[in-house]
């Protein structure tokens, strides 16, 4: 007997796959995650979410499985569902990991670019409930996007909008693996900071950055800053106000383009380090147009990791007509 219908949500990332069942209300009935292992290929991968959804949907009796919704790391062409030179699943370019899931398990399935679904978790279930506009900031490794306009996620011509990460903050900035340089992505992601830091330490600079990072430079890391912020230390409290006032330029962009009701920023530096957010929010004065000064509809995530998840699911439902279209 039925008792209750879910969809089976997952982020799906570079090393690891979360999945689970959402209820229409955003619900998580059960959760579990396998290992991506990516190199292993993309139908290998798919017949391993197939697996956890049988095991989950046997451990939630009486759940009927109505569809399914992916949050995939790298660029989704949503109307034809394949996957565009992800950087983190190296060899999946042009493979259709929906179509091939669907085909295991036999309902229909729909996927998106992981960030562009994290704004569209917060908008249906996060903080962006009641509001008709929302872009969402992750700050990571790398820096993702998304946006949600006039309540759709928006990928533009082909899918691919929201690349937040690339916008440039620094014209005279390092280079960014996307082949553009400056991008905040390498100004203000983890991996950005980190590597401003170990600049430092490279020139000579004392701090006891160094030392937390038990006297190898390469082993900087944000959370290394974040530890060191803590303790007052001068380079690292630089480092992250550095990243902060270069993301403040970022959301000042995001507000003259686009006016969002709310922009939502995730990520632990963003919400571990004392220094960061402030020097965000004034530089997003600084740079933004004068009617813009007097406010800033800048927050936290309130779903944290799970943004994506649940954003997979609001899809899901609203492809299956449980709620509205998000994607069209
Ligand atoms: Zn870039």
């Amino acid at each position: 007997m039925v008792d209750q219908q879910a969809v089976f949500a997952v982020d799906l990332g570079g090393t690891r796959m979360r999945g689970a069942l959402i209820s229409p209300e955003g619900d998580v009935l059960v959760r579990d995650t396998v290992p991506t292992q990516a190199s292993r290929g993309e139908p290998a991968a798919m017949r391993r979410l197939a697996g956890l959804l049988e095991r989950m949907s046997t451990a939630v009796p009486g759940v009927e499985v109505a569809g399914i919704g992916m949050a995939l790391a790298g660029p989704v062409d949503p109307v034809a569902a394949t996957v565009h030179n992800p950087p983190n699943l190296p060899t999946w370019d042009g493979t259709s990991p929906t179509a091939d899931l669907s085909t295991n398990v036999s309902v229909p399935a729909w996927v998106h670019n992981d960030a562009s679904l994290a704004a569209l978790g917060e908008f249906v279930y996060g903080i962006g409930q009641g509001m008709s506009n929302l872009v969402m900031v992750t700050l990571g490794t790398g820096v993702g996007g998304g946006l949600v306009l006039d309540g759709k996620v928006y990928g533009g011509l082909r899918g691919f909008a929201g690349e937040i990460g690339h916008l440039v903050v620094e014209p005279a900035g390092p280079p960014c693996p996307c082949g553009g340089c400056g991008c905040l992505e390498v100004m203000a992601s983890g991996t950005g900071l980190a590597r401003m830091a170990r600049e430092r330490l490279e020139a000579g600079e004392s701090s006891i950055v160094l030392s937390m990072a038990r006297g190898e430079i390469s082993r900087v890391r944000a959370e290394t800053l974040v530890r060191a912020e803590a303790r007052a230390d001068r380079l690292a409290s630089e480092v992250l106000r550095a990243g902060g006032r270069y993301l403040g330029i970022g959301v000042a962009t995001l507000r003259s383009v686009l006016d969002p009701e709310m922009i939502v920023i995730g990520g632990g530096v963003a919400s571990n380090s004392h220094i960061f957010w402030p020097a965000m929010a004034a530089s997003a004065r600084v740079h933004g147009m004068r009617g813009d000064k007097a406010t800033l509809p800048v927050t936290p995530t309130v779903l944290g990791d799970d943004a994506g998840l649940l954003g997979a699911a609001a899809m899901a439902w609203g492809e299956l007509g449980v709620g509205p279209s998000y994607l069209k």
